[in-house]
C-alpha cells in the first residue's frame, strides 16, 4: 500500500488539515522507504508554560529507538505515546531551563533498556547537579540505567549517525542532525540564523526549528528565529519539510497566533508544520 497516501498530517489544534495532502505524490516515494516514523511534539513553547503549550520536548519513534529532543515540561507526556521497551535517547540542546525543567519527571519512567542522555561537553556535571537532591530524585537513584554521552561538534555514531554543531545563542547550544530509518531529522532550537543551522539541515526529510519570534520581529541581542528566518534556513538547506516549534511564550500568547503563521507562510513553504502540543506527524 502506498504509505504516502496515509500521510495526513493534523494541523493546528489537531484538526485534519490540507497540509499533508500537498504531499500526495503519484510516484509514491514512501514506497521506496516504507518505514514511517512518528514525531510527536510534546511541548512547543519557548521560555515558559502557558495554556497554549508546555516547554520544549519532541518525541521521535524510530524502528529501534525512542528518541527525545530536549526535556522541557513536555517530557512528562512521553509515556502516553511509547511503551518504553526500546532503548531511549535524550538529546539536550543546552541548559536553559525551558529545555531541562522536565528532567525531574524522569523518575516516572521505567526504560528497561536504559536511557542515554546526549549533550555538549560538560553535560554530565551540569545535569547531575540539576537532577539531584534537594530538587528531585538523583540520576543515580532512578530505577533504570542512565548513561551520559558528551558529544563534541562533528559526526558521531551512537550507534545511529548524529551530527552536532554549535548554533548562535548566549550560551553554547547544539543543533542535531539524526539519521534514522533512512531519514534525516534535524533539530535546531534556540538560535538566530546561522551557517551551521543550514549545514545541519541540508536535505533533511524534516527540519525542526524554533520560532521564538513573530513575523517581522527581531532580537539581535538574544537571537531567535522568526518565521521568515526559519523558512530561509529551510530553503537554503533544501529541507523537504519544515516544522516550527518553541514559540516564544510571551509573544505567541494564543493558538490563533500560531494559526496566523500557518496561514501566512504555508504557501511559500509547502507542507509547513506549525507545531502544537500533542501534534503527531509521520514522515
Ligand atoms: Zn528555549
Ligand atoms: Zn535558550
Amino acid at each position: 500500500m502506498c504509505k504516502a497516501n496515509q500521510q495526513i498530517v493534523p494541523g493546528i489544534n489537531n484538526e485534519k488539515s490540507a497540509i499533508g495532502n500537498l504531499h500526495l505524490n503519484p510516484f509514491c516515494p514512501a514506497d521506496l522507504n516504507p518505514v514511517t516514523m512518528k514525531i510527536t511534539f510534546l511541548g512547543t513553547n519557548g521560555w515558559y508554560d502557558t495554556r497554549t503549550g508546555n516547554t520544549s520536548s519532541i518525541l521521535i519513534q524510530s524502528e529501534e529507538y525512542d528518541i527525545i529532543l530536549d526535556a522541557g515540561n513536555g517530557l512528562a507526556k512521553a509515556d502516553r505515546y511509547i511503551t518504553q521497551d526500546k532503548p531511549a535517547y535524550l538529546f539536550i540542546s543546552h541548559f536553559h531551563i525551558d529545555h531541562i525543567v522536565g528532567l525531574h519527571t524522569l523518575v516516572k519512567f521505567r526504560f528497561p533498556k536504559g536511557l542515554t542522555i546526549c549533550g555538549q561537553p560538560g553535560t554530565t556535571g551540569v545535569l547531575n547537579a540539576f537532577v539531584a537532591e534537594p530538587f528531585t530524585v538523583p540520576v543515580a537513584q532512578l530505577s533504570y540505567p542512565v548513561t551520559f554521552l558528551e558529544l563534541d561538534e562533528g559526526d558521531h555514531a551512537i550507534p545511529f549517525p548524529v551530527e552536532s554543531r554549535l548554533l548562535v545563542h548566549p550560551v553554547p547550544c547544539f543543533g542535531y542532525r539524526l539519521s534514522l530509518d533512512g531519514k534525516i531529522i534535524t533539530y535546531c532550537t534556540d538560535t538566530g540564523y546561522c551557517a551551521n543551522a543550514v549545514l545541519l539541515g541540508r536535505h533533511s526529510d524534516l527540519l525542526i526549528t524554533e520560532c521564538g519570534l513573530k513575523p517581522g520581529q527581531e532580537s539581535p541581542g538574544w537571537p531567535h528565529l522568526n518565521p521568515e528566518t526559519a523558512l530561509k534556513i529551510a530553503k537554503e538547506a533544501h529541507a523537504k519539510r519544515l516544522a516550527l516549534t518553541h514559540f516564544g511564550a510571551e509573544v505567541y500568547r494564543s493558538p490563533e497566533d500560531r494559526t496566523e503563521v500557518q496561514e501566512q507562510f504555508q504557501k511559500g513553504c509547502p507542507g509547513l508544520i506549525v507545531a502544537t502540543d500533542d501534534l503527531t506527524v509521520e514522515i
